[in-house]
């Protein structure tokens, strides 16, 4: 007999995955964590019945999210994580050795506590001597924190739920009061092929915070629409433009110079659709 986890994308569009094996599952304080072993996916880890990651495309958005910023900033030394309860975006922050202290806010430490155990892959960064974990509302800690950061990166869950706070002006008004004066911000911000007026709303919302607000692009088989997008929010250096190369000791699978400026093409009809600023 066949199982699928199904995830309903949209009314009308649903995403059925094969499992082998369901290899945890609880209620954390804030949502339901499921984590399973699949057929074409490898693990997964969902929440609140969304997959979050699976194995097999993972490395396409964490490699994105952190050096896209942080390998277009001139030099960070301190980052500030938001979400990411999986390890995958602190695994390929940490891989930086010029960073001096990460910062990782979550909410729940049920979602770290099941990726510790049963995400090997994601894990490592945990166990880095640059964190400090706060478990807290990213929301209620930028609006409370006295702390400056050189690169703020916003892995969150989609915008309802928890993660619904990360996604307002207000809270994009705070991470710009903590950037350094060449800061640069990114945020995951959902599918630009089924959810653009929401990706429309964010970028403006971010555009009307930051001088200089970028959207780039990669595919994902996991997520709505197969197509993800984030966006950047820079007070300096241009988020197109790296200004150093990864190493290749970190082995990297996506990300590279050519990449970087690769995704950062978004096609006529979807800059139309969003509206975007030139
Ligand atoms: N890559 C994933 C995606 O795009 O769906 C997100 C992965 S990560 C598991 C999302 C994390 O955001 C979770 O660990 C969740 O606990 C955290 N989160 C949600 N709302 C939050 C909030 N208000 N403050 C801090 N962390 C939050």
């Amino acid at each position: 007999m066949k199982v699928y986890f199904v995830e309903d994308w949209l009314d009308g569009l649903y995403l059925g995955v094969q499992i082998e094996s369901v290899v945890y599952t609880t209620r954390t304080k804030f949502q339901e964590l499921a984590i399973f072993d699949t057929v074409e996916f490898g693990r997964m880890l969902t929440l609140d019945n969304v997959i979050q990651v699976t194995e097999v495309d993972e490395y396409i958005y964490h490699e994105c999210i952190a050096h896209v910023p942080l390998l277009t900033h001139p030099d960070p030394k301190r980052v500030l994580l938001i979400g990411g309860g999986d390890g995958g975006t602190l695994r390929e922050i940490t891989r930086h050795q010029n960073i001096e202290s990460i910062t990782m806010v979550d909410i729940d430490e049920g979602v770290i506590e099941a990726s510790k155990k049963y995400l090997p892959g994601f894990n490592q960064g945990f166990y880095d001597p640059r964190l400090n974990l706060v478990i807290q509302d990213g929301s209620v800690f930028v609006s409370e924190t006295e702390e400056r950061f050189d690169v703020i990166i916003i892995d969150s869950t989609d915008p309802e739920g928890p993660g619904e706070v990360l996604f307002t002006t207000e809270f994009y008004q705070s991470l710009r009061r903590l950037l350094t004066p060449s800061g640069i911000m990114c945020a995951q911000t959902e599918s630009p092929l089924v959810m653009t007026q929401t990706v429309k709303d964010i970028y403006h919302r971010i555009a009307d915070v930051f001088p200089i607000t970028k959207i780039f692009n990669v595919p994902m088989a996991c997520y709505p629409g197969g197509w993800w997008c984030f966006t950047c929010g820079s007070l300096g250096p241009d988020p197109e433009k790296p200004l150093r190369e990864p190493e290749e000791s970190w082995n990297l699978k996506f990300y590279s110079p050519e990449v970087h400026e690769k995704v950062f093409i978004l096609g006529p009809k979807l800059k139309r659709d969003l509206g975007i600023r030139e």
